[in-house]
């Protein structure tokens, strides 16, 4: 049996990362961008005030206090948005507004709540020292200077960066569309009604979800039933339509599942155990260069099993760098043994306080209990063959 690290990192190696195409900036969130973002311009791009007051030549303030304030002769007024007109000469002052162009001859700016301005007159009652509330060309950004690198995600501050710098139109990667599978002849789609022997097809839904949490554009392609003919047409219809299927169910040992063989069919596949719980059965492959994940059918194996596998692999496509959750120590609320050969990860409600997190498991733990991972907001590892008291510390990673 493999372990997770080492699955997980042979089935990285051949995941690949999709190519760039330009979008529109206003597009371009939750994409990754593509290539480093270089500054065309300064910002920001001309000196300015960063207060409402009065720019100065801050000698000409020296000494100045409540009591014996400096008075200036007041030459213009500047708004945000226009140049000056006027040169701020020794004993002069222009009132300059926040954002404004600092007009030639000032070298500060004295903000309004220290000043008292009558008619052509300014009143300043406290001193400023050169360069103090000004602005500088570049300050922020240097022309040339290389902003963002490539692989970073486009978040708000990012975006907001793209349109400082004039950037209307940019180069990210694709986002992978994903087609999702659920298999078993038991399984019901919503709305119709429970024959005996039939549950609720819960997989698709939870996998579409996720698919779209980790970034991805799900594709939902129904149900296959347990019938080789069948699931084969179904599979590669939806191979055809995205970068890449994820389908659930079927790659057990038991005789109906006919996913395993459908599977080898379509591509270079591997049939891995895991050794881990949930989810040991998995299948993973490539085929026409698209990833293949075959999930377990048991809904937490499922769920645990994309987090761990399919949502590094579908970061990794969109451009991603950074492809796993941050793991931390977390402190056991209970006492746990793991008797198993397989790595445990347990579904816990997490808790921060006092600076540190404690992790309580969620009841239950079956790889059927679709409710020990509603009742979780993340994992924690149980290494194998093990028994943790209460206190121990244990690997923990918030999900979702
Ligand atoms: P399998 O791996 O196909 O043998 O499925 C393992 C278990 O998961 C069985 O109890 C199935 O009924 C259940 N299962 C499989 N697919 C789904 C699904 N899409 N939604 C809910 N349960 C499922
Ligand atoms: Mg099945």
């Amino acid at each position: 049996m493999l372990s997770v690290e080492e699955a997980r990192q042979r089935m990285l190696n051949t995941i690949p990362v999709l190519p760039s195409e330009k979008r529109r900036i206003l597009a371009c969130t939750g994409h990754v961008l593509a290539e480093p973002l270089h500054a065309a311009e300064n910002i920001p791009p001309f000196d300015n005030s960063a207060m409402d007051g009065f720019a100065v030549r801050a000698a000409d303030t020296k000494g100045a206090t409540q009591e014996t304030p400096s008075v200036l002769s007041v030459v213009e007024t500047i708004a945000a948005g226009y140049a000056p007109t006027k040169q701020v000469t020794t004993g002069q002052a222009s009132r300059i507004m926040t954002g404004a162009m600092m007009p030639d001859g000032a070298d500060a700016v004295v903000m309004q709540e220290v000043t008292q301005q009558a008619a052509d007159k300014v009143k300043i009652f406290e001193s400023v020292e050169e360069t103090e509330n000004v602005r500088f060309t570049g300050e922020s950004v240097k022309q040339g200077q290389r902003v963002i690198e490539n692989g970073k995600y486009l978040r708000p501050p990012e975006i907001s960066m793209l349109a400082a710098l004039n950037c209307a139109n940019i180069s990210v990667h694709r986002r992978p569309t994903v087609a999702i599978v659920s298999t078993g002849d038991e399984l019901t789609p919503l709305g119709e009604p429970l024959e005996p022997g039939k549950i609720r097809d819960s997989n698709r839904y939870g996998l579409y979800a996720q698919v779209e949490e980790a970034g991805g554009i799900p594709i939902d392609m129904g149900i296959a039933p347990d019938d080789e003919a069948e699931t084969e047409r179904i599979f590669r219809t939806a191979l055809a339509k995205a970068d890449a299927l994820v389908t659930s169910g079927g790659v057990s040992v038991g005789e109906h599942d006919v996913v395993k063989t459908v599977l080898a069919k379509l591509g270079e596949i591997n049939f891995w155990r895991v050794a881990m719980k949930p989810g040991k059965p998995q299948a993973y492959g490539i085929a026409d260069g698209k990833p293949i994940f075959g999930l377990p059918g048991n809904p937490v194996s499922s769920l645990v099993v994309f987090e761990l596998f399919v949502r590094p692999a579908l970061l990794k496509m969109a451009g991603h760098t950074e492809l796993f959750r941050p793991t931390f120590k977390a402190t056991l609320a209970e006492a746990i043994t793991n008797r198993d050969g397989r790595v445990n990860y347990m579904r816990a409600i997490l808790k921060v306080s006092a600076g540190e997190i404690t992790a309580q498991t969620t009841g239950p733990q079956g790889s059927g209990i679709l409710h020990s991972l509603v009742l979780a907001n993340g994992l924690i590892t149980i290494p194998t063959s093990t028994t943790l008291q209460a206190g121990a510390e244990v690997d923990a990673q918030f999900l979702f």
